[in-house]
């Protein structure tokens, strides 16, 4: 039995960079898909161990209003020095939380999470520190947090921390920075944190530093701190992950398969759903880069599957890295395929989105109590990683597979998805979904609507913003200017 085909119209949608031959202002522009804004679908609201982590970060940031409420002074000093607080401790809680730390992960339900609220943290910081300046808030009989000399050089020093945070900031949305160009731009980030630190310690406040309100806010200053060097310093620098060997690697279609063992005792203990940082120990390949572990976590060897979207990825495919070292920081994450026992399973997943499903997927010496129906979409069957998988899994009558091949004119959509299953399949389902935005984002509201008890998603996507990918345009032309000669 082969798995069943989705059948209706072909579609026309975009899949990363359209090949060469396209001039550089149209490149620059991009399409109407890089600049799209998705509309954010809204948590549905039942409380989770996973909105703990927000709430901390909501309330501990608004409770410091109270530390300015008796401020005297002209037009709205209050809030005018309330904001600038908030804007320090935003930018504190956005540092702790690029810190990866695993602890930290169950009560923001993973480290895709953790990255969104990081993003929501700075992106609202900057949101507050303009309204500060705007307001300029100016307190009367307020207690100085310093000498008035100090005063005014923290002062001065906040003006360009404004400045370099509009600018980084800036550069983090636009996808035209290439990722690790942007990398080390983000890397500086702290510079103007310290900076409007030195400027809120040193102003004139309507309470000392050393005050219970002066120790709360002193304590974000001191946290974020000490997060900002210990993510620069330990975690990029110093920490260094388990030590794996390349057992193998495949091609399959624009795809690399890796296959590593470990090289000692220290290995990666994983759960289904979950991935992990790799950093390739070869020139050129060091830079850490996130993948989701394909593999079963009773598997010996760990698998990933490496689609060709950029720069990095492409040298990947290129190089041979049989042997090679690759150290691995993790693992992380909490995305669960499985929902309970007695909920219909719908697994849906874009080309290589089906990554975290295929360490999942039931096998006849790892069965499961439920048979999840997975609905594939990819370009074609020859560029589908993990499809043979898919198919023996199916045939054993672990999963039902339906499979969405746009060359053969496939289209994956929720009508598909309900004519495939009914309605009866999706009302009260567990519907697990990873792959590109347009995707997610229709399944989601698409099942939602239809009635699905619990959706989880999979960003493949820490960085998000807007405008096109040009790392392989960028990566050539600083091949072509060095070596004088282009990747061809
Ligand atoms: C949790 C998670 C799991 C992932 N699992 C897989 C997987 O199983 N298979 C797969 O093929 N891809 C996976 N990805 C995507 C993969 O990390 C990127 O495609 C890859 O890093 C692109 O690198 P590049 O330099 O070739 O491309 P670029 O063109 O530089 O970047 C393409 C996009 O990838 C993101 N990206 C680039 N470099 C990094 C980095 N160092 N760290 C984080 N994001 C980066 C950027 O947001 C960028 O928008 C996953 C991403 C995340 C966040």
């Amino acid at each position: 039995m082969g798995a069943n085909e989705i059948t209706n119209s072909p579609t026309k949608r975009r899949q990363g960079n359209p090949p060469g031959g396209r001039n550089l202002l149209t490149k620059l522009i991009g399409t109407k898909q890089d600049w799209r804004i998705y509309r954010p679908v809204a948590p549905r609201l039942r409380p989770r161990r996973s909105w703990i982590g927000t709430t901390l970060v909501v309330s501990s940031t608004l409770i410091g209003w109270f530390a300015f409420t008796g401020a005297a002074g002209a037009g709205n000093v209050s809030f005018g020095l309330f904001v600038g607080a908030a804007a320090i401790q935003l930018m504190a809680w956005s540092f702790v939380l690029a810190v990866r730390n695993k602890w930290l992960e169950p009560l923001f339900g993973g480290l895709d999470s953790m990255y969104r609220v990081h993003r929501w943290c700075g992106s609202l910081a900057v949101a507050a520190m303009f309204l500060h300046t705007r307001i300029e808030p100016e307190i009367k009989n307020g207690v100085r947090g310093a000498s008035r000399d100090l005063r005014d050089m923290a002062e001065d020093l906040a003006g360009l921390a404004e400045t370099s945070l509009y600018a980084l900031i800036g550069i983090s949305l636009l996808r035209i920075i290439p990722y690790r160009f942007w990398r080390l731009t983000h890397k500086l980030l702290g510079i103007p944190f310290l900076f409007a630190s030195a400027h809120f310690f040193t102003a004139t406040k309507p309470y000392a530093n050393g005050s219970p309100w002066g120790v709360w806010f002193g304590l974000f200053m001191v946290a974020g701190t000490v997060a900002y060097f210990w993510r620069v310093v330990v975690n990029d620098m110093i920490r260094r992950g388990a030590r794996y060997r390349v057992a193998s690697q495949r091609r399959v279609g624009n795809n690399t398969e890796l296959r590593l063992e470990p090289m000692s005792r220290r290995r990666i203990n994983h759960q289904v759903g979950q991935f992990a940082i790799l950093r390739v120990q070869k020139r050129g390949l060091s830079e850490p880069h996130p993948f989701t572990i394909a593999s079963h976590p009773d598997d010996d060897q760990l698998l990933f599957i490496i689609r060709d979207l950029g720069d990095w990825t492409d040298k990947v495919g290129a190089a041979d890295l049989e042997g090679a070292t690759v150290e691995i920081e993790g693992p992380f994450g909490r995305f669960e395929p499985f929902g309970e026992p007695d909920q219909p399973h719908l697994w849906i997943a874009g080309g290589v989105g089906i990554t975290p499903f295929l360490g999942a997927l039931p096998t006849d010496s790892r069965p499961s109590k439920v048979v999840p129906s997975v609905f594939y979409a990819v370009k074609s069957s020859d560029d589908a990683p993990g499809l043979d998988r898919l198919q023996r899994a199916d045939e054993a009558g672990h999963i039902r597979l339906h499979l969405s091949d746009s060359s053969a004119g496939q289209r994956l959509t929720v009508d598909a998805v309900t004519n495939a299953v009914g309605i009866g399949g999706i009302d009260g389902a567990h519907v697990a979904l990873c792959g590109p935005a347009g995707l997610v984002r229709q399944f989601q509201r698409g099942t939602r609507a239809l009635g699905a008890r619990s959706i989880e998603v999979e960003d493949f996507d820490f960085r998000q913003g807007f405008g096109p990918e040009l790392s392989r345009d960028i990566d050539d032309l600083v091949t072509r200017s060095v070596t004088g000669a282009s990747r061809g």
